[in-house]
This record gives C-alpha cells, sequence and structure tokens, in this order.
C-alpha cells in the first residue's frame, strides 16, 4: 500500500484533506524519506489520523498519532515497550501574514511557506513525535530498579544488600554512646 503523504496547499479541496493510516514501521525509520530525522525502534505501525483544512488565508493542519517504541527503562535497564500518543497542531500561510491578520495564538504556531505550498504529513507526524519524545523514560513508576550495591534488578529478585545495610545502620547505632 502507498500513502500519498504529500498536501499541495494551493490544490486543497474546499473539504481539506482527511487521512486515517496505519503507517508501516519500515516508512517511519527510512531515513531516505522526509526531512526530519527519521523515528528508530518503533515497535508497532504507527496510527495518523488527520486533517488539513483551509480557514481563511490559513491552513489548518490537526492530527492525533499513537505508536509504540522500545525504550530502555532508566532504572532497571530492562527493555520495554513503550506507548506514546500525541497531538500535532499547526498552522500554514502560502502568504507572509502580517500579524494583524492573525489570531493572537496563531501568531507563533503560523509557520509561512512558499506556493504551492507542499507540506508533507510524514515530516510533520514526525517532527510531532520528536518533539514529544522523552529521553529518559521509566518501564513503570514503580520500577524498584537496580541494587546500587550488586547490581540485580529488584523487580524481579531482592538481594540482601539491604537488609544488610540496615544491619549495619543498627549496629552503627549501637556503637553511639549516649550519655
Ligand atoms: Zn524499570
Ligand atoms: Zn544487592
Amino acid at each position: 500500500m502507498s500513502f500519498n503523504m504529500l498536501v499541495n496547499l494551493q490544490d486543497l479541496p474546499a473539504n481539506g484533506r482527511q487521512w486515517n493510516w496505519t503507517l508501516p514501521k519500515s516508512l517511519l525509520e527510512d531515513p531516505l524519506r522526509g526531512t526530519v530525522d527519521a523515528l528508530v525502534d518503533l515497535e508497532s505501525d504507527v496510527v495518523w489520523n488527520g486533517e488539513i483544512r483551509a480557514d481563511g488565508q490559513i491552513f489548518i493542519l490537526q492530527g492525533q498519532w499513537c505508536l509504540t517504541l522500545k525504550r530502555q527503562c532508566d532504572r532497571c535497564n530492562m527493555i520495554f515497550s513503550f506507548v506514546m500518543q500525541g497531538e500535532s497542531v499547526q498552522d500554514f500561510s502560502l502568504f507572509p501574514l502580517g500579524k494583524e491578520m492573525l489570531e493572537e495564538d496563531e501568531i507563533d504556531t503560523c509557520e509561512h511557506l512558499d506556493p504551492p505550498g507542499l507540506v508533507d504529513l510524514l515530516d510533520v507526524l514526525r517532527e510531532s513525535v520528536w518533539l514529544a519524545y522523552k529521553p529518559v523514560v521509566v518501564c513503570d513508576g514503580g520500577c524498584l530498579g537496580l541494587c546500587q550495591h550488586c547490581g540485580v534488578n529488584l523487580n524481579i529478585e531482592s538481594c540482601k544488600c539491604t537488609q544488610t545495610h540496615v544491619n549495619s545502620a543498627f549496629a552503627a547505632l549501637k556503637n553511639i554512646k549516649f550519655d
């Protein structure tokens, strides 16, 4: 299946353009496609739904995406499936628009493109994912991580280290002389 991901704003139909795709991970990970850095370590195909339509001089893009990445937990080092979902909202104009022509909330988000105004929905998606990408993730909020002393994964097994340390802490207390 091929996806026509290029939108020509100048030729945009009056009712805009809608898409409802499940994109293969191979496409999102292909460094030869698009101009935004390819995604990495995808575990699933990527759902990408959205719409772009004209509103006066401005083209408004709104979309939602969902994907699963293979990530490494920052605490226990385990590789796990990390689900990401996000929203992409962007405005485009084919002519440089003066601030007086834009709504307050559009001034920072409106991107000017030269006619005919080509928008690559692959780039828009990748950019949105990278913006939402967290450099550090944990497999679970309650992840116990690795033992600082012996290195075992405390989610899977327990070790004697904590106990020993607690004991030695008590032992140390015993040695303190209270007058
Ligand atoms: Zn973890
Ligand atoms: Zn230990």
